[in-house]
């Protein structure tokens, strides 16, 4: 009779995805990963198609999905077209971007006032009566403030 009988085994310890530190009795996997995935929201961990207590980064997957012990028991899975999808949702704590904010926009900008002065030239009615010219004014000046409004 060993003292080594008493001491923990190592070997069937299992090392967490999220942090190589966490030593997981396999007992306490499926709660350990759902705790950890809550601490560790950047790490872009994908669930095994075999076993959802399988964690890998992507990379990793596409490795353990070939060689993952539980396959053979999921006879559908190995058609190749069945694997998990390369790359999930990007989380978005890491935002790429090579937009320039001092730069001028693409776009031409749009000139509501040049817009509405050729607008008044198109529009004004030369020769009409007076009252007619006033009322067509006052039309002009609501419209132009109506376009301004936004
Ligand atoms: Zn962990
Ligand atoms: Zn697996």
């Amino acid at each position: 009779m060993s003292e080594q009988k008493f001491a923990p085994n190592f070997e069937e310890y299992l090392i967490c995805p999220y942090d190589s530190v966490h030593r997981i009795m396999p007992i306490r996997l499926t709660y350990h990963l759902t705790r950890c995935a809550k601490n560790f929201p950047a790490a872009k961990m994908v669930r095994c198609p075999f076993n959802s207590t399988h964690l890998h980064s992507v990379a990793n997957m596409q490795k353990h999905v070939i060689e993952c012990p539980d396959r053979s028991s999921m006879e559908r899975y190995k058609l190749p077209d069945m694997l998990p999808p390369a790359e999930p949702r990007p989380v978005g704590l890491v935002v790429e971007t090579t937009e320039d904010w001092d730069a001028e926009p693409p776009a031409p900008t749009y000139n509501p006032k040049s817009y509405c002065d050729k607008e008044f030239v198109i529009r004004n009615p030369q020769g009409a009566p007076p009252a007619a010219r006033r009322q067509f004014r006052e039309n002009e000046r609501r419209r132009f403030r109506e376009n301004n409004q936004f």
